[in-house]
């Protein structure tokens, strides 16, 4: 019985292999088969992830970090955000850990070709657009730079004529 626990829920064996994407040299721990489930939508697993506020205290920054990302995709709930303000993290820990939180709650913006946009890409129409009360018609082929995202990944804001436009992502391609 030389098995070791699992370092985020402290209660199972830890089986799992799980890499840490982002870090600046190759990083892996162990993980039991519950939490690796568990990781792929934390919000789904909101009571599940309380574990977190224990483990949160591990000295290992490869587990602080996978607490660290857990708890920001969770920061919705109260007690996480709590957790969040407690965990320490050195600031170049901290710049790997942020960059590796997934951003699996919003939904990307994509072109008609399903290619992710990204704010500040060119896109180009791929059919006419009449633009309602400016009196005229996008031509397909125009090209649209600079592109913002809104709140709706269905559209983006770019300019044509000189007029800001909320656009179609799907009637679009990136340039
Ligand atoms: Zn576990």
């Amino acid at each position: 019985m030389n098995m070791t626990q699992c370092p985020l829920c402290e209660q199972s064996p830890a089986t799992t292999p799980y890499a840490l994407t982002e870090a600046p040299s190759p990083m892996e721990i162990r993980i039991c088969d519950r939490c690796a489930a568990n990781m792929t939508a934390p919000t789904e697993h909101n009571d599940y992830w309380q574990c977190l506020t224990s483990s949160m205290w591990n000295e290992e920054d490869s587990v602080k970090v996978t607490v660290y990302r857990l708890l920001r995709q969770l920061s919705g709930q109260a007690w996480a955000q709590e957790a969040l303000d407690m965990l320490y993290l050195e600031d170049e820990v901290k710049a790997w850990a942020e960059a590796g939180v997934p951003t699996i709650n919003s939904t990307p913006t994509r072109d008609s070709n399903g290619t992710v946009l990204n704010a500040g890409d060119t896109v180009t129409l791929i059919k006419d657009l009449p633009v309602k009360g400016a009196g005229f018609t996008a031509k397909r082929g125009t090209s649209v730079r600079g592109i913002s995202l809104t709140d709706n990944p269905d559209h983006i804001e770019g300019k044509i004529n000189g007029q800001r436009l909320v656009l179609v992502a799907a009637y679009l391609k990136k340039s």
